[in-house]
């Protein structure tokens, strides 16, 4: 079998988070999310924070030299000596690029594919918990009791990059900047299509788990 070293790609709200997070609780490996990292660190209002706040709240990509270096120091810690699920990063050309020079190795690309309005749906409804990070969907995955998390009770919270306007202007950077990587990753053998648009989480979850122990 292959070594467990992949990348999540695909559009905001493709569920690239949802399926990280399933896939690093099968194999054991770390969920790396860049988005999640500069979550925490503009929270926590550190220099990395300041500097990616307004990009965000944009809807724009941070600037690839800070995204890289966060990446590179993250891959060094013990836990991702035997894999990892990158999620959120490469998301330009020059990323993938500077991965490849640094010897970050990748064996498998999932391209999870959803149309624009789909996109539009789940991003609108998605709610998170800030305190275990577990993902919700007003419609398509609700909690329980309305807007508290199912795991610890906490109230789930909508992203600021989740409205209408920013949403927009995410799906055009992903066409301008992020979309390249498929033609990048299909010649090198690395990207494996999924359809993400028209099934449940665990459906897609099932085909992703099927192509790696093929
Ligand atoms: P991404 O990480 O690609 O931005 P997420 O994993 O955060 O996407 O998913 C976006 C939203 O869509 C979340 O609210 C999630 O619960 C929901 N979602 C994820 N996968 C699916 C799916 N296959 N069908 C319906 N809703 C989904
Ligand atoms: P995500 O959680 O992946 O949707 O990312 C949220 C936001 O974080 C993006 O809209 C960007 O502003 C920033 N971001 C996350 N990953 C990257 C990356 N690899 N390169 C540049 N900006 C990023």
């Amino acid at each position: 079998m292959k070594e467990k070293k992949m990348m999540m790609l695909g559009p905001p709200g493709a569920g690239k988070g949802t399926q990280a997070k399933a896939l690093a609780m099968m194999f054991k490996i770390p969920q790396v999310s860049t988005g999640d990292m500069l979550r925490a660190a503009k929270q926590n209002k550190t220099e990395l924070g300041l500097k990616a706040a307004a990009f965000m709240d944009a809807g724009d990509l941070v600037p690839d030299e800070v995204v890289i270096g966060i990446v590179e120091e993250r891959l060094k810690a013990d836990d991702a000596v035997e894999g990892y699920i990158l999620d959120g990063f490469p998301r330009t050309v020059v990323q993938a690029e500077a991965m490849e020079q640094k010897g970050i190795e990748l064996s498998y690309v999932w391209n999870i594919q959803v149309p624009d309005e789909e996109v539009v749906r789940r991003l609108s409804g998605r709610r998170t918990c800030p305190t275990c990070g577990t993902l919700y969907h007003i419609e398509f995955n609700p909690t329980s009791e309305e807007g508290l998390c199912d795991k610890d009770g906490t109230e789930l919270m909508q992203r600021d990059d989740d409205k209408p306007e920013v949403i927009l202007n995410r799906l055009d950077v992903y066409k301008e900047k992020t979309q390249p990587l498929i033609d990048f990753y299909r010649q090198r053998n690395l990207l494996i299509d999924v359809e993400g648009g028209s099934k449940p989480p665990k459906e897609v979850f099932r085909v992703i788990v099927q192509q790696i122990e093929k």
